[in-house]
């Protein structure tokens, strides 16, 4: 307004733009970090107002933050709003008066975390140049923090400097976000039981053995009534009138399920509803692309981010296999397949739309064959986003979660694909191990690497070259691609694959093809199929989001039931 007054008009329109930009766009990066200034501002601007407002709500009920932490409960939702911890002692050291230990006590008391990633290249850092010009304040308060935790660490670990060194808030001239929550939080868990096992035994191990029993797991759940009630009608119906309404309001019901496994009826009826349900998603593609799909195909779908972790190029090495056999054997028994993809990649992330490219391309050279045509298709369904997945999640038969063991923290796909009846084609890699065990192991495709195998391999010096060398359908595939055709190659993914391959697609390509495989033949007993349809839905009442919260709120918070 001042300058608005003074007559500085671009001046005063430029601090407009400056803080409208805070809000306007959020960073569209996944388990990648982005080292903008903006995107630092923008989570202090949201961790501020936050606390800021439950600051003011708490002094409004009780006129003392005295009693803060044994009434708020803040879970810090990875570490992008790490900076509540020191927004929050900064409030209580300059706007309170209370002293550094009654303060961090009082944080302690308040704040948890959850962690998402184990990866390094998502592990949130700031320059501590940048962080001391952008937020002043609140470096100072980090920097005492560094301090004290140093010492505190001494103590524990006398003379490790090492150790010291790696779990301090600051190092290396950064601020380190995840180093942040861990020192602070009073309970520090991870979103499947794996990955709870994982961040003890990896990024966090020094912290675990600091403080253990601050660790926890919480797996993650889904939005039962968005999933279930809302997206699959025709399930719901055949629901009602098998094991009664309950289900509705207490996922743990569905397990009534289960006595159905062996009513053939019931199974007849799963597979109508599938069916219809696929159907359905035919027509909504036809309307809104164009694209014709076969509802009597097989629906194998791999929806989720763009990122070499999931995997989708090991999806599309398999769906150039099976191209590269039907072209030699036109009149194998093949079930047909229609393989439907969709994702969102990072603006920045080269190889995710080099990724997205090649399957696309896959897509035109087997729709361009007559014959092939009939048995492979390939969909990448543009814009994937919530209200899309609603409409596909009813009607999909086999859910791809193929990423590399010991990387994927839980998924939350999964669960839905899981709800609604589909067979997890999948690694044992996040809530996928939880998926099989509460489904039965016999009513997933289980294939690849386990973690430790994976790491015992890091450890030995992976070289993607001895699982090419051998394999003859391995290398046709990368040939193929890495050649091309009409005048357009994939070479930068094949030679990644060749070269570094670090999320190790080739070492599971062998098993994920016989995987494939077993899905094939599965699908043509269609009373198993069915059944293991069954046993899905009926086991997957404890990826409800009710039983996360739940345990959020019993192990965590501390927050006792309200009648
Ligand atoms: C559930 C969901 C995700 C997460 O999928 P994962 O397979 O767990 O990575 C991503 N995007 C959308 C639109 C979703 O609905």
């Amino acid at each position: 307004m001042n300058s608005f007054n003074a007559g500085e008009y671009g001046s005063a329109m430029s601090k407009n733009a400056s803080a409208e930009l805070i809000s306007k766009i959020l960073y569209p990066n996944d388990n990648h970090v982005e080292g903008k200034i903006l995107r630092l501002r923008q989570q202090y601007f949201l961790s501020a107002a936050s606390i800021g407002d439950i600051v003011q709500m708490h002094l409004a009920n009780y006129g003392t933050l005295e009693n803060l932490g044994e009434k708020v409960a803040i879970q810090l939702n990875d570490t992008h709003p790490t900076l509540a911890i020191p927004e929050l002692m900064r409030i209580l050291l300059d706007e309170c008066g209370y002293d550094w230990d009654k303060s961090f006590a009082i944080c302690q008391e308040v704040f948890a975390y959850t962690n998402h990633t184990v990866m390094a290249e998502a592990l949130e850092k700031w320059s501590l140049d940048i962080f001391k010009m952008t937020l002043p304040r609140i470096y100072q308060i980090v920097v005492e923090m560094d301090r004290r935790c140093r010492a505190e660490l001494e103590e524990v670990f006398p003379g490790d400097q090492g150790k010291i060194d790696y779990m301090a808030p600051i190092g290396n001239n950064q601020v380190r976000m995840a180093n942040i929550c861990a020192y602070v939080s009073h309970s520090i868990n991870g979103v499947s039981k794996l990955h709870s096992e994982i961040i003890k035994d990896s990024v966090f191990n020094d912290y675990y053995l600091f403080k253990p029993q601050a660790f926890k797991n919480v797996t993650n759940g889904i939005a039962y009534r968005r999933w279930l009630l809302s997206s699959n009608k025709g399930l719901c119906k055949l629901l009602d009138e098998t094991i009664g309404d309950g289900y509705r309001y207490d996922a743990a019901e569905l397990a009534k399920f289960n006595d159905f496994a062996a009513d053939k009826q019931v199974l007849d009826r799963l597979e109508a509803v599938k069916l219809e349900n696929k159907k359905n998603f035919a027509n909504y593609l036809a309307k809104s692309t164009g694209q014709v799909i076969d509802p009597n195909s097989i629906f194998d779908v791999q929806v989720k981010r763009m990122h070499e972790y999931k995997r989708q190029h090991l999806n599309a090495l398999n769906i150039a296999a099976q191209y590269l056999y039907l072209k030699e054997n036109p009149n194998a028994d093949f079930v047909p397949k229609t393989y439907i993809f969709g994702a969102k990649a990072a603006p920045g992330y080269y190889m995710a739309k080099q990724m997205i490219r090649m399957i696309c391309k896959l897509g035109q050279l087997i729709d361009a064959d007559p014959v092939i045509r009939q048995k492979l298709r390939i969909v990448f369904l543009e814009e994937y986003c919530v209200s899309l997945s609603e409409r596909l999640m009813p009607a999909s038969e086999v859910s791809e979660q193929i990423s590399l063991a010991g990387t994927e923290a839980s998924g939350t796909g999964n669960m839905k694909f899981m709800l609604n009846g589909a067979i997890t084609l999948g690694t044992l890699d996040g809530a996928n191990v939880e998926i099989a065990a509460a489904a039965g192991q016999e009513n997933e495709v289980i294939f690849g690497m386990l973690t430790p195998e994976v790491n015992n391999l890091k450890a030995m010096g992976y070289h993607p070259g001895a699982f090419i060398l051998g394999d003859d359908v391995a290398s046709a595939v990368l040939n193929l691609l890495e050649r091309g055709w009409n005048g357009e190659n994939f070479y930068e993914v094949t030679n990644n694959l060749r070269t570094s391959d670090p999320y190790m697609v080739m070492a599971d390509f062998k098993d994920y093809r016989r995987a494939q495989a077993d899905i094939q033949k599965l699908y043509r007993d269609r009373d198993t199929w069915n059944r293991m349809s069954l046993k899905n839905i009926a086991n997957s009442g404890i990826f409800s989001a009710d039983r996360s919260v739940t345990d959020y709120a019993r192990d965590i918070w501390n927050a006792p039931f309200v009648k």
